[in-house]
């Protein structure tokens, strides 16, 4: 099956935290996804209905806090919460105090940088800056369970959304170079709101980072090979399971690890795909 895949990666092909996690776990995944642009029917988590209420409440509460940073009043955004989820989440939401009085706020901001002769970009829920001091990294999880914060930050969203920020933020500072002691990223959980993970960073894990995220980047670039993962646990949550001969059934969402698997779907979200909201 695997002769009659294509292997080459267009040109103007540009990463994202989601597409370097998928070869990260399975080069065969980043191929049928990104390059073969194959829709498989199978769903990622049982059960189905539950999984996908999920991931479009997660949605919708992204957008109402967005909404809600660019100044739209909190009664009219309140009665978009319309579950009992939502309910939760948006009453912890407004319940933290972030702290970022005195930072200018960019929600869901986009930045882009070049990778050699590739573009790598991210998509951040919340960029909080304080010219010459912090610049602060916030994004929100809505996962049933808080992941370990060691797994959250080998993930690859943890690194790429530090790195780019050095790397492209300058004009947000005014022009000058964010230092990476400057940043700090925070994943702030919905249903865990006073357990956020904070993730400060320095100049040696920033060296780290971009050179194994360019040398990644080449090497998916370069790549004519994109074999199957022999980690078959990677196989349960995957939509191409069957394609591959890995089994037909989904694994469970309640059995997975601390909301591991939530945030690996989660990560596959384009937010810019959402409806604006109407009122
Ligand atoms: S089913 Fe397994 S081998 Fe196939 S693409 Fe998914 S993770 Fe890779």
């Amino acid at each position: 099956m695997s002769e009659a895949l294509k292997s080459e990666l267009p040109a103007s092909f540009t990463f994202s935290q989601s597409s370097l996690q998928d070869y990260y776990e399975c080069p065969r995944r980043f191929q049928l996804r990104y390059i073969e642009h194959l829709a498989w029917p199978a769903v990622e988590t049982e059960p189905v209905l539950e999984n996908e209420l999920r991931l479009q409440q997660g949605q919708l509460f992204h957008r109402m806090i967005q909404q809600h940073l660019v100044g739209l009043p909190v009664e009219k955004l309140a009665r978009l919460a319309n579950t009992p989820d939502l309910k939760r989440w948006w009453e912890n939401y407004l319940g933290y105090d972030f702290d970022i009085s005195g930072y200018t706020i960019y929600p869901e901001l986009i930045l882009a940088a070049p990778v050699g002769t590739r573009r790598l970009l991210a998509k951040y829920d919340l960029l909080a800056i304080k010219a010459g001091q912090k610049a602060l990294i916030f994004d929100w999880k809505t996962t049933h369970k808080r992941p370990r914060n060691e797994w959250m930050a080998a993930r690859l969203q943890t690194r790429v959304y530090r790195a780019l920020l050095v790397q492209a933020g300058a004009y947000l500072m005014g022009g000058n170079p964010i230092q990476p002691e400057q940043v700090e990223m925070i994943y702030w959980y919905s249903d865990f709101p006073s357990e956020p993970a904070h993730f400060p960073y320095n100049a040696t894990q920033f060296k780290r980072d971009w050179d194994t995220l360019a040398a990644l980047i080449n090497e998916i670039g370069n790549h004519r090979h994109f074999p199957l993962t022999e980690d078959e646990k990677k196989c349960t949550y995957c939509p191409y399971r069957s394609y591959c001969n890995r089994g037909g059934k989904a694994g469970r969402l309640d059995e997975s690890e601390a909301g591991e698997e939530e945030i690996a779907s989660e990560s596959a979200l384009n937010y810019e795909q959402i409806a604006e909201i109407e009122f």
